[in-house]
């Protein structure tokens, strides 16, 4: 059985806290796949000083070599894509095909930031005054914190560790304790590419300890955090007395709008996609479809005909369309989200039960699950669920449709689903999310185009793309005079 450790200056540490944890396959929870050895509050802080330590020489290293040495880490990703996937399948559940999809979004990810460090530029502006010009450059913070969650144990990571590292700074990597596995092998992917010691540290510990030990830190200059909204809003006010920089992605309660002239069958696939896939744990996922009611009978039979033809089961297995939740807790949070739906009125159309039989005895299995006539004040359609449960709400038109698609306190992704020209640039006017789609799932993304939500969805700076960089540089103005005498003009 696998033993997970920390990793801090170039060393994997025995913990001495004498706290574990297991590492459990979701689909079978006979599978105890490891024991995390979880850090003390004194080792997360010995993780953030070597990083501090490392600092001086990662900033003066330039930047197209420490791009070199990302651009190595993304060839030995693909090296170890199939080892890296089926460690995904089996600590979170994902399908295997999802789990090689993930990777594939991680790889180019980190090919792009290998890129950026050619492209670390800034601007040269003319002045008002004769003989000067001002220039900018990018510099990185310094320690920064990489807090992520269990969904996407890759490609997360890997796209904030590569831009972070790329910019200049040292890294502290707090991954989710549910993933500890595929946080060690990138970790070691990383390091074995050329990273000097203390450059990127990893520190597998509770985020209420170790995490809470990093956050508050005063090396660390600034946290790029993945997860829920809670946590996020919490060390967000946390810090901000010492005027740590925060990026937050969190939670989501994302919206389909699907209008009468659309493609049914292309409406009914992608929101089915979009609320089932990845058994509706990702932040994407679509948990509210908002239908014209003249279609809206139509639009549920059929999306209950899906929801029921899916197969679930052990990711790893072929043929599963739909894994397990990721754990205990999680499966309970999503049949308890099912009986509030029950009990605050909706119809239950489909699914509403534990899954079991056919070797799902042993996971945390939840039948897909169809509720209409859902309204928008209920528990279900405002609050995030992060299971495989869509909520169908009916309207009588498309303004309707946007009241209803905007009265969320989250904002991540949409979509619509309409042939009208005017009504798809209607709905890019007026959604209130960071990111949509017209005729397509809610769910996806592209490695080399900004990645984040609005409201309590997102803070600060856009992860990946042309943004990727934003978040973990300062802006330097430098003023050159080159008259050589005492300044004439006035600058104010
Ligand atoms: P979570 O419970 O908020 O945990 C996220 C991370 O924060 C974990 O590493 C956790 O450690 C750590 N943490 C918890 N308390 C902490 C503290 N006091 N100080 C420092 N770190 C702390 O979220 P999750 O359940 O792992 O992930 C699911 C959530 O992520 C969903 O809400 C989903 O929507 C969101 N998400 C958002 C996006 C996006 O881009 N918007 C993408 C993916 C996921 P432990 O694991 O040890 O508790």
């Amino acid at each position: 059985m696998a033993v997970y450790k920390s990793y801090m200056g170039g060393n994997w540490i025995d913990s001495a806290s004498g706290k574990t944890a297991s590492n459990i396959n979701p689909a079978n929870t006979n599978d105890v796949i490891g024991t995390i050895q979880l850090a003390s509050r004194e080792e997360a802080r010995q993780a953030v000083e070597s990083a501090y330590f490392a600092f001086r020489d990662w900033k003066r290293t330039p930047a197209p070599a420490r791009g070199r040495i990302i651009a190595k880490a993304a060839r030995l990703m693909e090296d170890r894509k199939e080892e890296l996937s089926a460690a995904i399948t089996r600590e979170e559940g994902k399908t295997l095909a999802e789990a090689r999809g993930e990777l594939t979004r991680a790889i180019n990810v980190v090919e792009f930031c290998a890129g950026e460090s050619r492209r670390m530029v800034g601007e040269t502006i003319p002045s008002e005054l004769p003989a000067n010009f001002a220039y900018t450059v990018k510099e990185p913070h310094g320690v920064v914190a990489a807090i992520t969650p269990w969904n996407f144990p890759v490609a997360i990571p890997a796209w904030k560790i590569a831009p972070a590292l790329v910019a200049g700074n040292t890294v502290v990597f707090k991954p989710a304790t549910l993933t500890p596995a595929t946080a060690v092998i990138l970790t070691e992917i990383f390091n074995e590419a050329g990273l000097p010691p203390g450059v990127l540290n990893l520190v597998l510990g509770s985020g209420s300890e170790a995490g809470d030990e990093i956050v508050c830190h005063p090396a660390v200059k600034a946290i790029s955090f993945t997860g829920s909204t809670e946590t996020g809003l919490r060390l967000y006010a946390q810090v901000a007395p010492r005027g740590v920089k925060v990026q937050a992605e969190m939670g989501g309660k994302n919206p389909v709008v699907v209008m009468e002239d659309c493609d049914m069958s292309l409406a009914v696939e992608s929101t089915a996609q979009g609320a089932f896939g990845s058994t509706g744990q990702r932040c994407t996922a679509t948990s509210r479809a908002i239908v014209i009611d003249r279609i809206a009978d139509e639009f549920v039979e059929r999306i209950v005909e899906r929801a029921k033809s899916f197969k679930l089961g052990d990711g790893s297995v072929a043929g599963t369309d739909i894994g397990p939740s990721v754990d205990e807790g999680q499966f309970n949070t999503v049949l308890k989200y099912i009986d509030i739906g029950r009990e605050d009125g909706a119809e239950l159309k489909c699914g509403g039960n534990r899954a079991t039989g056919d070797g799902l005895d042993d996971g945390y299995f939840v039948e897909p699950t169809v509720f209409d006539h859902v309204t928008p004040d209920m528990r279900i359609a405002r609050e995030e669920i992060f299971g495989p449960v869509l909520s169908v709400l009916r309207v009588k038109d498309f303004d309707e449709a946007m009241m209803i698609a905007n009265d969320s306190d989250y904002g991540l992704s949409s979509s619509v689903f309409t042939n009208d020209t005017n009504l798809v640039y209607r709905f890019v006017d007026e959604i209130e999310t960071g990111m949509t789609h017209i005729n397509s799932p809610t769910t996806g993304g592209e490695a080399h185009i900004p990645f984040g939500g609005v409201k309590h969805t997102g803070l600060g700076a856009r992860e990946q793309g042309s943004t990727s960089l934003d978040f973990y540089t300062e802006l330097k103005v430098v003023y050159v005079d080159y008259t050589g005498r005492k300044r004439e003009g006035n600058l104010y």
